[in-house]
């Protein structure tokens, strides 16, 4: 089999990973570099910039330098998190045509898919000019919220890329695997990724080589970049309160702060105090203007102390759900770059009451776990089962508008479960599912995943019908329903494709069908409705009746076809009373054959 790439595809920077020659190792970039940064620049003259290049050049080019879209894709235009980006952003966010977000250059509309898809090809040239033979097939990972949008669109990414995308897996399930390999003890873990744009604690047990999540929580708006904001906010006061200069609509100036605050950052890692110092940052009338700030430790400390906190949380929901006391767990790893940050460390340590291992390196441990899955999957790693959890409960609609949870959050994958449902309506002849995702107890406050109709359900008064709907989430953690109704063994299955504007424009059709209805004749509708009934229920009960004809008596089974023959002459009548008559009578025919065909059920 071919080589199969491992890729960290991160908010703020990606990490390319392959497995070979017995250990997963890093691939670097073409500069030399062992991440890249997940940026993308489209200069005046047309040029596409990736990686580090795009970096550099930000300052100079801010309204046509991408970064940070893996908190958009798989979003809506309208969703909180986008909202939050679009006021921080230097670059312009708009709506697809669907209604997610995607970013607008030079008047071009990019998806954060293709954004995303740019950094990958990048990743995957690289890897190619590494081994020096073409490479397609990888495993990318994402951050463990991702719902099933998200994942489904990262997939996409990888797909535009030309990439073959073997298993999406999530970011600290790929760092435990990179940690655990190998290490024959067993015990609890918890990985705590805090990176630039996400963060995540997934709590894992595992045993001679083998991981199972117990419980992943965090935040798809809580990272390094954040602490960023923060401390340009900071340098921005204090700028407006030293010369009357409101930094704000200066988008130049807001690019080198960034730079600046992310850099004083990384420095305080090490060093207790620096200096920021940005010469000829702006100009008034009086000439130009100079920032100058010393900043230290403390003081960092005390600007993010409450996002560190915010984690921490995550951390005591995570413990909560996986049942475990800190001291249980028997290892605490760090992920991410911020987790280079010493209050980091300090205050993960004193939450779980002891050292985080550093053995893993946090800005390579996502890739190198990927690596090793792809390695796995080759056939090169042998004795790795790795399982997953759903991040987010899966359900149906129910009577009431209510969600009816199939596979509750943070159940193991894959995993596969079976319900039995029944109709609400006599002679009700199709089911209507309608999946979602999510934990709020009404149907509307939950994410829609998809919409599908099982058909041909024989005719039965309410509550007699079986209909066994199974949802099937396989390893990386998509999902298929397939509703089977057990009188006639029909079937019918989805495979859950999240792309939200089509279920958008399903919703869309039938609300234009309700509207239309509401125009026309009563009557004639009354009267389509009957034929339709009519006509469904002839099918069905023909249908029913050459599966059943064995276990019915011979009167029994002339008055159905008698009552068959009726209903066929009587379809185009225009005589309401009759066409109900003729139905009535029809469905109590067929209501014997149903009786049949269920008994064995009951
Ligand atoms: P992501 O997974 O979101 O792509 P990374 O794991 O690469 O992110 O982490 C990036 C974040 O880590 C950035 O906010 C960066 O500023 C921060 N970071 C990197 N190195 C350090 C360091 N030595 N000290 C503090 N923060 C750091
Ligand atoms: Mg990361």
């Amino acid at each position: 089999m071919d080589k199969v790439i491992g890729i960290d595809l991160g908010t703020t920077n990606s990490c390319l990973a392959i497995f070979e020659g017995g250990v997963a190792q890093v691939i670097p970039n073409p500069e030399g570099s062992r991440t890249t940064p997940s940026m993308v620049a489209f200069t005046p003259d047309g040029q596409r910039l990736v990686g580090s290049i795009a970096k550099r050049q930000a300052v100079a080019n801010p309204t046509s330098t991408v970064f940070a879209t893996k908190r958009m894709i798989g979003r809506k235009l309208k969703s909180s998190e986008v909202q939050r980006m679009q006021m921080t952003a230097p670059y312009k966010i708009a709506a697809a045509d669907n209604g997610d977000a995607c970013v607008v250059v030079h008047g071009r509309r990019y998806t954060p898919q293709e954004i995303g898809a740019f950094v990958l090809r990048q990743l995957r040239e690289s890897a190619q000019e590494y081994l020096d033979q073409s490479v397609k097939d990888a495993v990318i990972t994402v951050p463990a919220y991702f719902d099933d949008a998200q994942r489904q669109a990262t997939r996409d990414a990888g797909r535009l890329a030309g990439l073959n995308v073997l298993r999406i897996i999530n970011e600290p399930t790929a760092a435990a695997l990179a940690y655990g390999i190998g290490a024959d003890a067993a015990g609890t873990i918890a990985v705590y990724d805090l990176g630039g744009g996400t963060f995540d604690i997934s709590i894992l047990e595992y045993s001679q080589g083998v991981f199972q999540v117990k419980a992943t929580h965090g935040d798809t708006f809580l990272g390094g970049e954040d602490i960023d904001v923060r401390l340009m906010d900071v340098l921005i006061e204090g700028f407006l309160a030293e010369t009357g200069i409101d930094l704000h609509s200066d988008p130049v100036a807001l690019q080198r702060l960034k730079d600046a605050a992310e850099r004083a950052k990384v420095e305080l890692s090490t060093v207790e105090e620096t200096e920021i110092s940005l010469p000829f940052l702006t100009a008034d009338a009086s000439g130009p203007r100079h920032l100058r700030r010393r900043l230290t430790r403390d003081e960092l400390e005390s600007i993010c102390q409450d996002l560190i906190e915010a984690t921490l949380a995550h951390c005591q929901d995570a413990m909560q759900a996986a049942g475990l006391q800190p001291q249980q767990i028997t290892d605490v790893l760090l992920v991410g770059g911020m987790t280079k940050m010493p209050m980091v460390q300090r205050e993960v340590a004193r939450l779980f009451q002891r050292q985080p291992n550093r053995s893993v390196n946090p800005d390579e441990a996502v890739a190198v776990g990927a690596a090793i899955q792809g390695g796995i999957l080759a056939g090169d790693v042998g004795q790795v089962l790795l399982l997953d959890v759903v991040p987010l409960s899966l359900g149906l609609e129910t009577s009431g508008g209510l969600m009816t949870k199939l596979i509750p959050r943070n159940a193991t994958v894959p995993c596969s479960l079976t319900e039995i449902f029944t109709t609400s309506e006599d002679y009700q002849p199709l089911v209507n599912l309608h999946i979602l995702q999510g934990e709020r107890p009404l149907a509307a406050d939950n994410t829609s995943l998809a919409r599908f109709e099982l058909v041909g359900i024989p005719p039965a008064l309410r509550g007699v019908p079986k209909i066994e709907v199974t949802f099937n989430i396989d390893a990386n953690g998509i999902l298929s329903v397939t509703a089977r109704d057990l009188g006639t063994r029909r079937e019918q299955q989805v495979r859950v494709r999240a792309t939200s504007g089509l279920t958008e424009s399903a919703i869309e059709r039938m609300l234009a069908e309700a509207e239309q209805y509401q125009d026309s004749d009563r009557i004639n509708v009354e009267l389509a409705d009957m034929r339709r009934r009519i006509q469904g229920l002839i099918y069905t009960t023909e249908r029913s009746l050459a599966e059943s004809a064995n276990y019915l008596t011979e009167t029994e089974l002339s008055q159905i076809r008698a009552d068959l023959e009726n209903a066929r002459r009587s379809i185009d009548s225009a005589d309401l009373y009759r066409i109900q008559q003729v139905l009535k009578e029809l469905e109590k025919s067929a209501f014997r054959i149903t009786e049949v065909m269920y008994k064995d059920f009951a």
